[in-house]
């Protein structure tokens, strides 16, 4: 059967994720700083060198690639909304080899990043775990700067952009390096920094670059992406309650709900009372939930139970209403502050354990025993 796209055929709607990065709708709580940054009376003074700052899933990543596409874009000053998505430009960016882009670390790179997301859920979930914070491959040297240095001075005709992810990762000798680059605008060059930790961001270099106000989003907005995203049989106090455990990050909360884990709080819950009250083994648990979920999986979900618990024992509310926490654990049972504290640290010993790739039944069993401690 052939089909023809209708007229009013969604564009990016044949685009594979890689390539909607850089084309893919404004997010609706980024409008504003779209706006300021694109006006057509703003463009000749766009700061050369700009931050995308703040938690991941407040959709930062996907500001700074529209962006890089739209600067890029030869079309750009008839298209303030956003990239053409035809000029030659663009389709350099599709195919991932844009002469004027410089991306570090290269695996940033839409195309680079998708490719081994599949390549590493093809060969187990363990090496896609060991992604993590902190991960070697994220690591931004000295050399890697220095290249990038002779491409910004190269002289090419055009617009060039250069993207640093995870840029609190630089090594204090990359930052260093930077520092004269990201003082002394070059006329046609754009350089763009991200990160999730910017108090781990170096103060010399935050000094220097210009904070795009991507953090504050107004709760409706969130609130309206998340029901939109899961659809509207989502409650809106399951939506308000997803967006708080994200901390108020909307693309964070939606792949929360989506995630394996996140159906399975309740599990915790009940697994976690019969092992306190001696009716299940921690080694029986470990052995359930080795079948049910990694353990990246249940780190994290362990890490979400254990906020909640530390936030009960202190007289807060649960940040999970539809757990009924609180109910299911009378004042004499609560674990004590130092009991919680050192599940923390095993919970922090595990995360350790997932990066070096240990062998993942002894860590997952030495999680479970300091949970039936607890
Ligand atoms: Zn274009």
């Amino acid at each position: 059967m052939t089909t023809s796209p209708s007229a009013n055929a969604d564009p990016n709607a044949l685009l594979p994720d890689s390539e909607l990065a850089f084309f893919a709708p404004l997010l609706p709580w980024q409008q504003q700083a779209w706006t300021q940054l694109t006006a057509p009376q703003n463009q000749a003074a766009l700061p050369h060198a700009l931050l995308a700052a703040g938690i991941e899933g407040i959709g930062k990543r996907a500001f700074i690639w529209r962006l890089v596409a739209w600067l890029l874009c030869r079309e750009r000053h008839t298209h303030p909304l956003g990239a053409c998505g035809v000029c030659e430009s663009c389709d350099w960016l599709k195919s991932g080899t844009h002469p004027n882009l410089q991306v570090l670390p290269l695996h940033s790179l839409p195309m680079v990043a998708s490719e081994e997301a599949s390549a590493s859920t093809a060969k187990s979930s363990k090496s896609a775990a060991k992604e993590g914070a902190d991960s070697p491959k994220r690591t931004i040297k000295i050399d890697d700067i220095r290249q990038l240095i002779s491409f910004v001075h190269q002289g090419s005709q055009g617009i060039r952009v250069c993207v640093f992810d995870y840029a609190e990762q630089m090594t204090i000798g990359a930052a260093n390096a930077l520092l004269k680059t990201l003082e002394e605008p070059q006329p046609q060059v754009h350089l763009l920094l991200l990160t999730d930790s910017p108090a781990q961001l170096l103060p010399t270099i935050k000094s220097r670059v210009q904070q795009l106000p991507l953090q504050r989003i107004p709760f409706e907005l969130a609130t309206g992406y998340i029901k939109a995203q899961l659809g509207e049989q989502v409650s809106d106090a399951e939506v308000a309650q997803l967006l708080s455990l994200a901390n108020g990050a909307p693309l964070a909360a939606v792949a929360m709900a989506s995630a394996p884990w996140y159906s399975k709080r309740k599990v915790w819950l009940t697994v976690w009372l019969a092992l306190r009250a001696g009716k299940r083994s921690a080694m029986a648990a470990s052995d359930y939930w080795q079948k049910e979920l990694s353990l990246a999986e249940f780190t994290q979900l362990t890490e979400l139970m254990l906020i909640d618990l530390n936030r009960i024992v202190l007289g807060l509310d649960s940040l999970q209403p539809d757990c009924e926490i609180a109910a299911a654990l009378p004042a004499e049972f609560l674990p004590s502050i130092e009991a919680l504290d050192s599940l923390a640290e095993v919970i922090a010993a595990s995360k350790r354990a997932i990066q070096q790739n240990v062998q993942e039944k002894l860590a997952y069993d030495k999680l479970m025993q300091s949970i039936a401690q607890t």
